[in-house]
């Protein structure tokens, strides 16, 4: 079922990284820019991720894990204490934008300036320069991939296109995408919040957890990559933190899962492929050079009239 997975080291059959998005408020500001400052109730359950981020780090120490935490360049300016703990338990933090704006929203230019911004802050915050990207909601613009390999970024982790890092080929050179997948995400599995719209029905963390471990299963007995995108304010929750740790011992236990930041896994790959190891499939992008086909205004929004009939 899977054609072409990559070599993985010591002799893995899966490479797995459990990756944390700290979006803590940006997503509010940017949902509701004229009152969101005035929403504490929904302010306090993102900036939970105070509370959650040094609880996860600190399970990761106990587990002898370093792994990766996606960060808005915002919300590193404006909780500086936060990145530092991530960074000093040995973690990397990567780029998820400057106030989680979506990236096919932005202009060319203004999309350029952000993604070199939020390096800059980035940089001066956690001390190092990010290796990695993941677009905010899994945002990427006909334009992301040329941006971010000409600004030295080594690998996006925000597309869907296979199942095991692929290469994104552009004009402005080259990244190793490590895709991701709406499964793996814990937003459908446990987000409940009034002032962002979504709704899902409170429940055990053991009834999301079982979509991961589905995932996480095929990826082991296929030879594929498993990457979690979880939130320290949803998943670093009491109940559902327990869970992290017991699923990761699972995995532990079960051997042969090569745990790592996605930084490792991605210039893993590059080393397979320059060393001629492995070929993995490319994409060049973007896809078309325009609007695909050309309809007339009046076709738009014709799927959200009609959803579920394709
Ligand atoms: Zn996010």
């Amino acid at each position: 079922m899977l054609a072409n997975p990559p070599p993985w080291p010591n002799g893995a059959t899966c490479a797995a990284a459990v990756t944390f998005d700290v979006d803590s408020d940006s997503i509010l500001h940017l949902e509701h820019p004229d009152d969101g400052h005035r929403r504490l109730g929904a302010q306090s359950w993102l900036r939970y991720d105070q509370v959650a981020v040094p609880r996860i780090v600190e399970l990761y120490a106990r587990l002898g894990l370093r792994q990766t935490f996606f960060v808005p360049s915002w919300c590193a300016e404006r909780y500086p204490e936060m990145v530092e703990t991530i960074a000093a338990g040995g973690h990397e933090v990567a780029a998820h934008g400057y106030l989680h704006e979506l990236a096919h929203t932005l202009e060319p230019e203004r999309e350029r300036e952000l993604i070199h911004r939020s390096a800059d802050i980035l940089e001066r915050v956690a001390g190092r320069r990010p290796r990695g990207w993941r677009g905010p909601l899994y945002s990427f613009s006909d334009r992301t991939a040329e941006l971010l390999a000409a600004e030295g970024y080594a690998y996006s982790s925000s597309l869907m296109g296979d199942d095991v890092p692929y290469v994104l080929s552009t004009a402005g050179g080259e990244l190793v995408e490590l895709p991701v997948d709406w499964a793996n995400d814990d937003w459908p599995q446990f987000a409940n919040t009034v002032d962002l719209e979504w709704h899902t029905p409170t429940r055990a963390p053991e009834r999301g957890y079982e979509v991961f471990e589905a995932e996480l299963d095929t990826a082991i007995a296929l030879g594929g990559l498993w990457i979690a995108v979880w939130h320290p304010f949803v998943s670093g929750r009491l109940a559902r933190c327990d869970s992290i740790a017991g699923m990761i011992e699972y995995m532990q236990n079960k051997g042969g899962v090569w745990f790592a930041t996605l930084e490792e896994i991605a210039r893993h790959v590059r080393n397979a492929i320059d060393a001629g190891s492995h070929t993995p499939r490319v994409d060049r992008l973007p896809y078309s050079d325009g609007r695909v086909p050309a309809l007339p205004a009046d076709h738009k929004g014709q799927m959200k009239a009609h959803p579920g009939g394709c």
